[in-house]
């Protein structure tokens, strides 16, 4: 996890965090100041109105609203911000800001990043698992250090991929069953999540992008690093996979197709792969994963993803 500060006074800031947050409009235009003083640290800038560009957005009481947040995330977009960041409260503006940017087909994490604001819960991203926030975040900002003139900072907490921009198809993409005839399957990990596409006919279909595409998440509000295993059950109905997640540990997903079984996460391992605990996790279902709906959630990933798998070969 990494920690951030914020000011409207640059001199408040303490040193050694991991990412510095200023404005780069507004009443108190300070990031380039901040940005002079911590050159070795991450670094976002927000913007307050709309007409100013910024790779993050505030919609407080007083600068952008909700109803703006589908015009801001697009013309970051069209600067190549991929995932500008969201900041609004959990008890105000995100609901809204989430609500009307997923009615604009705008998909979280692909699309955007959400740094939620949540005083009085201790440390921690806001999130089904921690605070019980139904809606996933990718960092919070949690406390404000006003105790006296010389602390005037906010303080945030980050998911460790925050300033991720690479490309979004992880490193770790894996195949089960490749071959030109019947159904394969891939597993891949975007933005923290695992994500599962899979054709009816071969590998054809991955290379010419018609792969259909799916989002597994991440079990338990965590981040997945990496896909680890990738396989059917005895039956072959259910599809189970293994991820590496930020804290270290191991978490199987058994999957089932046919909709006969529980579907998210039940157990996690250690490292090592001995069983430490079983028990079963709060989740929620996934979708029955039948070959072959032509939906399409995401088509820049999907494009991202016939590209890598023309890599792989059949
Ligand atoms: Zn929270």
């Amino acid at each position: 996890m990494l920690r951030m500060a914020d000011s409207i006074d640059p001199a408040s800031l303490p040193a050694g965090m991991d990412a510095y947050a200023g404005y780069n409009d507004g009443r108190w235009p300070d990031y380039q100041a901040i940005a002079a003083a911590h050159p070795g640290s991450h670094l976002l800038d927000f913007s307050v109105f709309l007409k100013d560009p910024g790779t993050g957005g505030d919609f407080e009481p007083g600068d952008m609203d909700p109803s703006q947040v589908v015009a801001y995330v697009q013309g970051e977009h069209a600067r190549g911000v991929a995932r500008p960041v969201v900041y609004a409260s959990i008890a105000s503006e995100m609901p809204a800001c989430v609500a009307n940017l997923s009615a604009a087909g705008i998909a979280w994490p692909a699309g955007y990043r959400r740094l939620s604001a949540h005083y009085g819960a201790g440390q921690h991203i806001c999130g089904p698992s921690t605070c019980g926030y139904a809606t996933q975040c990718d960092g919070t900002q949690w406390i404000d250090h006003a105790t006296d003139l010389h602390q005037n900072w906010d303080e945030s907490l980050l998911n460790d991929n925050f300033f991720d921009t690479a490309s979004p198809i992880g490193g770790d993409m894996l195949t089960f069953r490749p071959n030109n005839a019947y159904r394969c399957d891939l597993g891949y990990v975007f933005a923290g999540n695992l994500w599962h596409a899979w054709s009816p006919d071969g590998m054809g279909s991955f290379a010419s992008g018609q792969a259909a595409l799916e989002n597994w998440g991440a079990p338990q509000g965590r981040e997945v690093i990496e896909v680890v295993g990738f396989s059917w059950d005895q039956e072959g109905v259910g599809l189970n996979a293994f991820v590496l997640c930020d804290d270290g540990l191991v978490y199987g997903q058994w999957w089932d197709i046919t909709g006969k079984g529980s579907g998210w996460s039940q157990s996690h391992w250690n490292n090592g792969g001995t069983p430490t605990t079983i028990a079963a996790q709060a989740g929620t279902a996934g979708p029955k994963g039948d070959p072959g709906p032509a939906g399409d959630p995401n088509p820049a990933l999907k494009a991202a993803l016939a590209a890598a798998a023309a890599s792989v070969g059949a």
